[in-house]
């Protein structure tokens, strides 16, 4: 009887060598991008107290309410997979001292996210964020670079089709009296409503502004607008980040129902959307949060971070089919033939990786142009060749991959040769 093999849990999957290389080259563009603008790298832990995103996120997110990884441990503490990273961040930010720390204080994070939703292509349980947060300033200057940042390394990248919503949801001094409006428009047409917004309607009326259903979005065209109700201090934040946007020359459309899925978000909201087809159509998003740090028990601090959707940003690069840019496997290949050669080769082999060469070598190959095939598909700049002659005379050929020419090296030069060589 065949052994039972073993398979990933539903909605995880392996990254495999052909995917990282997609992974990393995105994440590498973020991280730069961040560095440039004077990040720093934020690692908070993989699960956390239950509480702080019932208290962070929000009691009637659809995160809370349905796709936390939830359990109790062996003491009894409930724990909570990490479905976002800025309520952690926000808790770090207090728990650590930061708030002692010049402000704002500029953090970016790489990190995978777990949340129970229904697995799809480009929803995953286990899925990756690019996330940044600035905790500590109010300036409309901060949304415009996080937002130039979200959207500028997609823009780089090549992708197409992609389009960048901005809105501002208004603050505890405006919003709750578009509350009342939206909720009075919604209990005047409350039979018009799919059965989720009916429900959330209740809780959570902005949440009907962007529900996906055609009737509520033809309820919705007709419904009062949020940015024609922001305070006299919100609309002037929100003024300025759009002019700041069209000064930069960033492309953007004004979308007056995005709202967002989390409670914390306050003033400036933005996304960045997909208009293919067949995947899951937001690739990143972010705003404001000027409360949540008070929520979470510091003092009134404003914040504002963006975090991308990496699986997403990935599948849309195959699906566009953009190239990477082509990654040397090898700069240089140790070809070997025979015991004594295989000992030079592998000593050289490591005196090439210790120096920074990226080198490869075919120690448990035999054939020399089965060798010098594998090299050539490396990539490698330069096969170095030591055979039984090269072996006994202490020397090395040292082989120029592209026009093949040949050079016989004493071998205890090959390193410094190579150094020299490829530099140049
Ligand atoms: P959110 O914080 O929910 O707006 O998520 C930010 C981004 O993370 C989204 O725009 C998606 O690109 C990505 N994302 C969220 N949930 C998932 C998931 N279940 N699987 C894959 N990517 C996700």
């Amino acid at each position: 009887m065949a052994k039972k093999t073993f398979q990933t849990v539903r909605g995880t999957r392996d990254l495999l060598p052909k995917d990282n290389k997609y992974f990393d080259f995105i994440f590498d563009q973020y991280v730069s991008e961040a560095k440039n603008a004077g990040f720093s790298k934020i690692e908070t832990p993989m699960f956390e107290d239950t509480n702080l995103f019932v208290r962070g996120v929000g009691r009637e997110t659809d995160i809370v309410e349905k796709e936390m990884y939830t359990f109790k441990d062996k003491s009894g503490n409930s724990i909570t997979l990490r479905p976002e990273g800025t309520a952690p961040i926000v808790r770090a930010y207090l728990e650590d001292g930061m708030q002692a720390w010049p402000q704002p204080v500029s953090l970016y994070y790489s990190s995978p996210m777990f949340r129970y939703d229904r697995p799809q292509a480009g929803r995953y349980r286990e899925f990756y964020q690019f996330g940044v947060e600035v905790i500590g300033s109010m300036s409309p200057l901060i949304d415009v670079s996080l937002i130039s940042m979200s959207w500028r390394v997609l823009e780089k990248i090549g992708l197409k089709d992609i389009t960048l919503q901005v809105n501002s949801i208004g603050c505890p001094s405006c919003r709750p009296k578009y509350r009342r409006m939206l909720s009075a428009y919604i209990t005047d047409n409350a039979k018009k409503l799919c059965k989720n917004c009916l429900k959330r309607s209740k809780t959570n009326p902005l949440r009907v502004l962007d529900c996906k259903e055609k009737v509520c979005r033809l309820l919705m065209e007709d419904a009062p607008i949020l940015i024609n109700n922001l305070c006299t201090e919100c609309h002037n934040h929100f003024k300025e980040v759009l002019e700041w946007l069209d000064d930069l020359e960033i492309p953007y459309e004004l979308n007056t129902k995005l709202v967002r899925g989390l409670d914390y978000y306050t003033k400036t909201v933005f996304e960045i959307w997909t208009k293919s087809q067949g995947a899951q159509n937001s690739l990143g998003g972010g705003g404001r949060y000027d409360e949540l740090v008070e929520t979470m028990g510091g003092k009134a601090t404003p914040a504002i971070g963006f975090a991308m959707g990496i699986d997403r940003i990935v599948e849309l690069m195959k699906e566009q089919e953009i190239q990477l840019p082509e990654e040397r496997l090898a700069e240089v290949y140790v070809v070997q033939l025979g015991d004594e050669a295989k000992k030079k080769g592998f000593k050289l082999l490591n005196e090439l990786q210790k120096s920074g060469i990226r080198t490869q070598g075919g120690l448990d190959k035999d054939g020399i142009s089965e060798q010098l095939k594998i090299a050539s598909n490396l990539g490698a700049v330069y096969s170095v060749i030591i055979g039984q002659k090269e072996a006994m005379s202490g020397t090395a050929i040292i082989k120029e991959m592209s026009s093949g020419n040949q050079e016989v090296v004493a071998i205890e030069k090959v390193v410094k040769e190579l150094i020299k060589r490829l530099k140049d």
